[in-house]
C-alpha cells in the first residue's frame, strides 16, 4: 500500500482516525499510534482518551465485584444473627430481611463474576 497523498510512496502505517496509508512525511507518531499530520493529530489523541478512559472505569470495576455484593451479604447475615441471637426464630421480619440482603448478594456476585471475568 502506498501513502495516500503521495501515490508512488510506501506507507509506513495507517492513520487511526481515518484508515488511510500514511508514509513518513505524512505521518505523526503520537506513540500509541499514527495520525495524518496536521489533519488527525488532535482526533486521534482523542480517540486514544476515550479508549484508555473506558479499559480504566472497566479495570476499576472489576476490581469492585466483590464489595458491593459482600456488603450484602454481610448486612444480611448481621440482620439474620441478629434475630437469631434474640431468639426470635427464621420467622421474624429480620431474619426474612436478612434472607432477602444474602441472596440478592449471591446473585450480585454472580452476576458481576459473569460480566467481568468471562471476558478476561
Ligand atoms: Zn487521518
Ligand atoms: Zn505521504
Amino acid at each position: 500500500m502506498n501513502c495516500f497523498n503521495h501515490q508512488t510512496t510506501p506507507a509506513i502505517g495507517l492513520c487511526k482516525a481515518c484508515s488511510r496509508g500514511l508514509c513518513s512525511d505524512c505521518a505523526t507518531d503520537l506513540d500509541h499510534g499514527l495520525a495524518c499530520t496536521g489533519t488527525h493529530e488532535e482526533r486521534v489523541n482523542d480517540l486514544e482518551m476515550i479508549i484508555s478512559r473506558n479499559a480504566t472505569a472497566f479495570k476499576d470495576a472489576s476490581k469492585n465485584i466483590y464489595i458491593v455484593p459482600v456488603f450484602y451479604i454481610a448486612m444480611g447475615l448481621i440482620f439474620g444473627g441478629y434475630s437469631l441471637y434474640e431468639g426470635r426464630g427464621v420467622s421474624h421480619f429480620s431474619f426474612v430481611l436478612g434472607a432477602g440482603f444474602i441472596i440478592f448478594g449471591v446473585v450480585l456476585l454472580v452476576r458481576n463474576r459473569k460480566i467481568f471475568v468471562k471476558g478476561q
